[in-house]
């Protein structure tokens, strides 16, 4: 008897031990900063990958929980609460990506600006509703990055005109990706994709192929207009097909140009790609707002950046160093 329960024992370790072979795992969540994350990692076996997601998706939900405008409690909602009246004193963490929201201002010529809340917030893409003429007018000298006053010593930020709001929800989602490889790595994972929203990055290869990115058509999610392999790098893509109504022959969407508070359309679609999805984010709004000549102009400007813009005549306009990398492409 205790002869069979101990060969029983080994059976079944057998068995695990032949189950223990390395597969790829993956997880698909909504509702992490209002979105859809995908999390995918070769593992050695399915523990090793399932820890390593579960530690990326508990990061995700603290960047969340501090970052969301949505939710009253957020260190983001306190200091649009608060700042427009006194400095608050704020995380190393939320100082800092303010402080990298800033730095895209200024290289974007204020193309990205996280105080475009201060108007965007008026915009209700649930209930398809958007602020009047007056209320524009009324509430647009609030979006200026140059309103938002950090205090490196001290750790603070106040707002110099009160009715500004910020929202990160244009950089916050590459941040997240950025900390999620962090922990993949740590984690021991050298293959993964890690995408939240817009907001991706591939590491290693899959199976000895580079990942196989499609780019999909701003006006049917099924068709892809571009195919690019890539390894080891972020890419984000923005698209005025994400959070939108349209009224009266007008798409009312969610990149907004801060110096009009209405939504920003030169261009359809913006993917970006470069080392990290910060930086991705930051920049994938950008050419919405100066149009697709300035932006690729700017992008040739900054190494490791590429890009690839759909104008609204539909045209799949790419930065210098992609033309040869792309696999096939709709013009
Ligand atoms: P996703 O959130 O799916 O990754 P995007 O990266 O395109 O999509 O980001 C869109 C978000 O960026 C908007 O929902 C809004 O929160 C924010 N945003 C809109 N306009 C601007 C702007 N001019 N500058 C910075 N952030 C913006
Ligand atoms: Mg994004």
């Amino acid at each position: 008897m205790n002869c069979f329960r101990a060969c029983c024992i080994v059976l079944w370790l057998l068995i695990g031990v032949s189950q223990a072979h390395a597969e790829w795992i993956s997880r698909v969540t909504e509702g992490i900063m209002g979105t859809r994350v995908t999390v995918e990692v070769w593992a050695t076996h399915a523990q090793q990958g399932n820890v390593a997601i579960d530690a990326v998706l508990t990061e995700m939900r603290r960047i969340d929980a501090a970052m969301s405008t949505y939710k009253p409690s957020s260190e983001v909602s306190q200091v649009n609460a608060q700042a427009g009246r006194q400095p608050v004193k704020i995380s190393a963490e939320l100082f800092n990506l303010i402080n990298q929201s800033l730095e895209f201002s200024r290289l974007t010529q204020g193309a990205f600006d996280i105080t475009y809340a201060s108007v965007g917030f008026k915009y209700d893409f649930i209930n398809h509703t958007g602020p009047d003429q007056a209320t524009v007018n009324a509430l647009l000298p609030a979006i200026n990055y140059r309103h938002l006053k950090l205090d490196a010593k001290q750790q603070t930020i106040a707002f110099s005109y009160p009715a500004v709001r910020i929202d990160l929800g244009g950089i916050a989602k590459g941040y997240a990706v950025d900390r999620a490889l962090l922990i993949l790595k740590q984690q021991g994972i050298t293959q993964a994709f890690i995408s939240a929203g817009g907001d991706s990055y591939v590491l290693g290869d899959r199976q000895g192929q580079l990942w196989m990115v499609g780019i999909r058509d701003p006006d049917d999610a099924s068709k892809v207009i571009a195919k690019l392999p890539l390894s080891n790098v972020a890419f984000s893509t923005s698209g005025d097909y994400e959070r939108y109504f349209d009224e009266g022959g007008t798409r009312i969407h969610h990149i907004i140009n801060p110096s009009s508070g209405r939504p920003a359309s030169n261009v359809r679609s913006a993917t970006i790609i470069a080392d990290s999805a910060t930086r991705t984010d930051g920049l994938s709004k950008t050419a919405f707002v100066l149009g697709a000549e300035a932006a690729l102009k700017l992008y040739s400007q900054l190494s490791g950046v590429e890009a690839i813009l759909v104008t609204p005549q539909g045209k799949v306009l790419y930065s210098q160093g992609l033309a040869t990398r792309i696999q096939s492409v709709r013009q």
